[in-house]
């Protein structure tokens, strides 16, 4: 629903405004502090999500190849990062009908979807230690604030977003609790909403972001716990996983790939 364009807004000023409180989101804003200290500059950002709190919507579980924490945090270990899961065992299996499966030898399965050295870890966690990470370094992280709308300049230009009226009712009428959203002004916004945010369709279709892409697309995996396989299949479109059971944490090997191609 679009915000009511007559009612006086609070605006704030940051240098970033980073919307998504998932790992995209979290780790661009740590990453922009430790630029910001290497090179002595004094920057404000400020992220907002739409849960409850950091990690209250991201799905949990994952098996995470690690290579980009190593790189943001060579010490996260030491800091506590919730990885304390190593993978230990890939088994990968053909499943030809619905009661047989049959082993793949190791030299048949392909090398993207080997998991050693990787964790198998609750994403929801691994975001709440990334939030703590960036509040330590300065970040304002507003959990609790949904983006609702984008803010242009008169060029034409990205200039921050609106966030979502409170106490508005379910047909659209203000209730005593009502509060405006913020506008929260940046030099730089980010949108790390995830593949299917609404934002980020806007932007697509006002930016002609995708004239050269093909369509969106991703792949689905496959679960093994205690020798048995269940597939796994998730509807892009509802952003929903439909699986007869929880992944096992040591167990678990999966794909999963959100794809914008590029057409030849
Ligand atoms: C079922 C499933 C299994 C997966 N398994 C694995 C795996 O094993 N290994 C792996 O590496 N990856 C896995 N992934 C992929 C992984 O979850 C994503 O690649 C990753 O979460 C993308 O991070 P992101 O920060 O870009 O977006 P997201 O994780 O989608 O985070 C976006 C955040 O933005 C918030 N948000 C959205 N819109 C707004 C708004 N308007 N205002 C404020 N906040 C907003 C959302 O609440 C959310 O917290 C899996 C994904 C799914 C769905």
């Amino acid at each position: 629903m679009a915000e009511d364009s007559t009612v006086a807004r609070e605006s704030m000023e940051f240098d970033v405004v980073i919307v998504g409180g998932g790992p995209g989101g979290l780790a661009a804003a740590c990453r922009f502090m430790q630029i910001a200290e290497k090179t002595g500059q004094e920057i404000s950002v400020c992220l907002v999500e739409k849960g409850s709190e950091i990690g209250a919507h991201i799905l949990s579980g994952a098996v995470l190849e690690p290579r980009a924490l190593n790189e943001l945090f060579p010490n996260w270990r030491e800091l506590g990062a919730p990885l304390s899961n190593p993978v230990t065992v890939d088994e990968v299996y053909y499943l030809p009908n619905g009661t047989n499966r049959i082993k793949m030898p190791g030299f048949g399965v392909p090398s993207v979807t080997h998991n050693h050295g990787n964790y198998a870890t609750s994403l929801g966690n691994l975001c709440r230690w990334l939030g703590e990470q960036a509040e330590n370094m300065g970040v304002n992280v507003f959990p609790g604030f949904a983006a609702s709308e984008i803010l242009y300049d008169d060029n034409g230009a990205v200039a921050g977003v609106t966030t979502g009226d409170m106490g508005i009712s379910a047909s659209g009428e203000k209730k005593p609790t009502y509060a405006p959203g913020y506008e929260l002004r940046a030099r730089y916004t980010l949108f790390a909403e995830g593949c299917r945010g609404h934002l980020g369709k806007q932007l697509i279709s006002r930016f002609e972001l995708d004239k050269d892409s093909g369509t969106q697309s991703r792949n689905s995996g496959i679960s093994i716990r205690n020798g048995m396989c269940q597939a796994r299949s998730c509807t892009p479109w509802a952003g929903r996983a439909n699986t007869s059971e929880a992944c096992s944490p040591a167990l678990t090997f999966i794909t999963w790939r959100t794809t914008r191609s590029r057409s030849a």
